[in-house]
């Protein structure tokens, strides 16, 4: 598969690393590797930085000099799209929709939210529920009528351009594996707006490389986010020239693990989030990667993977834990000696 045909701004740390969690393997009893897409740069790194790597290269060959896009108050893919803009010299508006009510003052100003200002990118609060795609679409609006040329990145950045960069993650996943002679029965990581998991499965599907890729669900039940991955990854792999190669049964997601709901901690997110750095020196953030990390966790204490080799992807979004520090319970961490 010839990515170098799609235009592509490479700003990416890659190859991420691919290492082992003997600490962890060792408490769950299942062979536990991680892939450090927490670790591919741009403002600390995490999976939205393989996506712009596509989608801001698209931006650039329109002639855009300004960038909007729309998330959750903590999203993680407005801070590394600002971070992206800054690079390129574009102008980036990010428009946060308020999905958990959090008066917290950190929340609400503190992690990604920082780091989006401090990356030069204004933002605009809306309330929950609201028709974020449609407001995007007004800004943008907006500042064409006042002479800019903006591009509009959908949330999460996932589209099919947006999804390449998972597509590239399975050929670099695979190429790793293979060049060290390590076999890899499944691949486990959170999902949320799809295209992380669409560009992964497509990718897996193109070359056949027969690894189960499981997302954990951060939002939708478990029908929807598997409908709204498999529509993607057909889109992806169209636009890759191999339509059809992806079936319905190649995308699964577990969505038992997202609580009470979309950015709200849960107990085994919490856990998930002390093991990791506890055991492995890993941080993850209570909105996605503790879900999926939760899940793993669970899915191996019942089981579910014994006898086999697992890859956690880790999809970044330690930015955000400035903003939830009310979620954590640490007084016992100061002591007097
Ligand atoms: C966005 C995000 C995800 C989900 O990826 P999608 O491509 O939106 O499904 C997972 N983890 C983190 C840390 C994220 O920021």
């Amino acid at each position: 598969m010839h990515l170098s045909r799609f235009p592509r701004v490479h700003l990416a740390h890659l190859s991420t690393p691919l290492e082992p969690m003997k600490r962890l393997s060792k408490e769950l009893g299942v062979d536990l590797w991680i892939k450090r897409d927490d670790c591919t740069g741009m403002s600390t790194g995490g999976n939205k930085t393989r996506k712009l790597e596509f989608l801001m290269a698209e931006a650039l060959e329109q002639g855009a000099d300004m960038v909007m896009t729309q998330g959750a108050t903590q999203t993680n893919h407005g801070r590394q799209t600002a971070a992206f803009a800054a690079k390129l010299g574009l102008k980036c508006h990010i428009l946060l929709e308020d999905r958990t009510g959090y008066q917290d003052g950190n929340y609400n100003t503190n992690g990604n939210v920082l780091l989006d200002h401090l990356h030069g990118a204004t933002t605009e609060k809306f309330p929950g529920g609201h028709d974020m795609p449609a407001e995007m679409e007004r800004a943008a609006e907006t500042m064409r009528a006042k002479g800019h040329k903006v591009y509009v990145i959908p949330g999460g950045g996932s589209n099919s351009t947006g999804a390449l960069g998972y597509v590239n993650c399975a050929f670099e996943l695979v190429s790793q594996a293979n060049d060290a002679g390590m076999k890899i029965d499944r691949v486990v990581h959170a999902t949320g707006s799809s295209g992380t998991q669409a560009g992964l499965v497509t990718g897996m599907c193109a070359m056949n490389a027969q690894i189960p890729v499981l997302g954990i669900g951060t939002r939708a039940p478990q029908e929807k986010q598997e409908q709204m991955v498999f529509d993607l990854a057909c889109k992806t792999a169209e636009k890759l020239g191999c339509p059809g190669v992806v079936s319905r049964e190649d995308v699964m997601a577990n969505t038992d693990y997202v609580g009470e709901g979309y950015g709200l901690p849960t107990e085994s997110g919490i856990e998930a989030i002390r093991m990791f750095a506890e055991l492995e020196g890993i941080l993850l953030d209570p909105c996605y990667s503790a879900k999926g990390a939760a899940g793993l966790i669970d899915l191996a204490r019942k089981g579910a993977f014994d006898g086999e080799r697992i890859v956690f992807l880790h999809t970044g979004g330690a930015a955000a834990l400035g903003g939830y520090d009310f979620a954590f319970d640490n007084t016992n961490r100061w002591v007097s000696l």
